[in-house]
């Protein structure tokens, strides 16, 4: 039976937290890869201002590439309209079968809203969820039994040391000029530089 990752997130810019997280969830859940997927167009963010597709999903596969167990999806990317968390897992569901163990990786703020996400009940019977936390990020254990009840046990939380770094805080250094070197990946950097993102 395949296990699966499919590690969803905006990626505006990905950094050394991310990769971090896919890694240490390849290695503790015992997954065959992880399918990094860009969003699209996040449905929470829509009317904010967010890089481009194209230009995310370039900056995760120069980030991702030189790690044989990951790969990229730009299912989202190339999907037009808001980018369901929902379609995406039907998709690998598709592709990989009934058998497989499928895994969504994401922030556990995110995870938090999930009821608010489309079909959230049906997301939960297709796939497990695995809910990055920041260090000194209260679990709340108690409030997720409350919010998803009998289906909390679909959700597993690990804390992830590097996700100190947060990709705001690397946008508002790049915009500010201060240093981003060893925060993320220097491919990603030179990448930042070339198509002069995140300076306006
Ligand atoms: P977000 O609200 O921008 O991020 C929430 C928090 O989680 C931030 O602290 C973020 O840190 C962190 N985070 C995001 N992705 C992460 C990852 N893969 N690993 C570790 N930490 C991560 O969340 P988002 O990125 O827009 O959305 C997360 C995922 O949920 C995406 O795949 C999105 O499509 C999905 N989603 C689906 C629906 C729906 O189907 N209706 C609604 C909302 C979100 P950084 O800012 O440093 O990344």
């Amino acid at each position: 039976m395949q296990r699966i990752g499919i590690m969803g997130g905006t990626f505006d810019p990905i950094h050394y937290g991310h990769l971090v997280t896919a890694e240490q969830a390849h290695y503790q859940f015992n997954l065959d890869k992880v399918v990094f997927v860009p969003s699209g167009l996040p449905p929470h963010k829509v009317g904010k201002h967010i890089t481009s597709p194209g230009h995310r999903h370039m900056m995760t596969v120069l980030a991702t590439t030189s790690n044989p167990h990951f790969e990229v999806s730009s299912i989202e990317v190339d999907r037009v309209g808001p980018s369901y968390t929902i379609d995406t897992v039907r998709a690998f569901r598709d592709r990989y079968g009934d058998e497989a163990g499928l895994y969504f990786i994401t922030g556990a703020d995110a995870i938090l809203e999930m009821l608010e996400w489309k079909d959230s009940d049906t997301l939960l019977e297709l796939c497990e969820f695995i809910a990055a936390t920041r260090p000194g990020y209260a679990l709340h254990n108690g409030r997720i039994e409350e919010i998803f009840v009998e289906k909390a046990n679909r959700i597993h939380f690990f804390e992830v040391p590097a996700l100190a770094i947060s990709s705001t805080d690397i946008r508002e250094r790049l915009r500010q000029g201060r240093p981003v070197r060893y925060l993320l990946p220097d491919i990603v950097v030179s990448y930042i530089e070339r198509a002069e993102l995140y300076c306006g």
